[in-house]
């Protein structure tokens, strides 16, 4: 059963997600790497060497959600299964494309029993269903986070594809925060602030700890909301869903919709005055105490030590 899998890419770089995409992918069979863009070269290069792709196929296009719906219409009829990530492009192309094939598509998918039983969130992360898709050609989207990235190494063959489509919606700008610290959703350590961080200069103590271990910043949307924190670090319900290896919580209580975008940490460390707050009592260590003492502390204790990790 053959699949083909649209390359995450962003500003001209392969997305780390991608490897953990075809690593979803790979069990269902040998994949086909998709990657649109205007300028594809260099994306398709990185992509041809991950393991577990057979072939990378190369589009130079627009990467609009119009046009690449049309794109994988060309491919799908010569695979069994066409997926992506359930990123915010997924959710844009793959819809599209389940309407044009008069298809049911699987999203959000955490684990894969069989090549046509598949594992997905629902409640916002407080139940998981078990589907089976009876269909000749699943649509799928998979969660990054929930799969262990492929290696590098391997040296997949590149094929470039005739690509015709056009589309009439044409991407104007593009704006991002320019960042150095690793992304949310495929970080290894994570750090999330509360809203009792108590300001955005507050946050910047949260951020030295990032720093210090090369862990990726997160926050709760009261913080976000109380403008603490940009928008695009709320971890949730209705923010980002992580899967790092350790997850620290600093001031944060639990609440539901924060712990629907954390179930994927290996392991949790909770920092608060509350004792007996929710996530005190999931977190693998709860250290009590004020924020304002322990942080400063722990970071002159790991700067003691000599730690320091690359961001990534
Ligand atoms: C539809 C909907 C969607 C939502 N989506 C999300 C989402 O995606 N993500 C999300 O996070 N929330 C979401 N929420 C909001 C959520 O319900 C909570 O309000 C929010 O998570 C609480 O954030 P918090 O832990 O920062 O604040 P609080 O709940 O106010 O908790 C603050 C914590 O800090 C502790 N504290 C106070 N001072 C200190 C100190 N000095 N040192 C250490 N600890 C201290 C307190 O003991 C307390 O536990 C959503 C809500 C709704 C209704």
């Amino acid at each position: 059963m053959s699949v083909l899998l649209l390359a995450e890419h962003d500003n001209g770089k392969l997305s780390p997600a991608t490897a953990r995409l075809v690593a979803a992918a790979s069990q269902l069979g040998p994949v086909d790497l998709l990657v649109v863009a205007e300028a594809p070269a260099a994306i398709a290069e990185a992509a041809s060497t991950l393991s577990h792709v057979r072939k990378v196929l190369v589009a130079q296009g627009q990467s609009t959600a119009e046009a690449l719906a049309l794109t994988l219409e060309s491919c799908a009829q010569r695979y069994q299964s066409v997926s992506a990530n359930a990123s915010s492009v997924g959710k844009d192309v793959i819809p599209r494309l389940a309407a044009k094939l008069d298809i049911q598509p699987v999203t959000d998918i955490v684990a894969i029993a069989a090549p046509n039983r598949f594992t997905r969130p629902i409640y916002a992360g407080n139940a998981l269903e078990t589907v089976t898709d009876p269909q000749p050609l699943h649509l799928l989207t998979f969660r990054a986070s929930a799969f262990r990235p492929v290696a590098a190494g391997g040296s997949a063959p590149v094929e470039t594809l005739e690509n015709s489509v056009t589309s009439l919606a044409r991407l104007l700008a593009a704006h991002r925060n320019q960042s150095d610290v690793p992304d949310l959703s495929t970080a290894q350590i994570v750090i999330g602030g509360g809203v009792s961080v108590g300001s955005a200069e507050g946050f910047q103590l949260i951020e030295k700890l990032g720093k210090t271990l090369g862990a990726a910043v997160g926050a709760t949307r009261a913080a976000v909301d109380a403008g603490y924190a940009p928008n695009d670090w709320q971890i949730g319900q209705t923010g980002k869903i992580i899967a790092p290896d350790l997850y620290i919580a600093i001031g944060i209580s639990g609440a539901l919709q924060h712990l629907a975008g954390i179930q994927g940490a290996k392991k949790i460390l909770a920092i608060n005055t509350d004792a007996e707050s929710p996530l005190m009592k999931l977190a693998d260590v709860a250290l009590v105490g004020d924020l304002f003492e322990v942080v400063p502390q722990l970071i002159a204790e790991l700067e003691k030590l000599g730690v320091s990790r690359p961001t990534g």
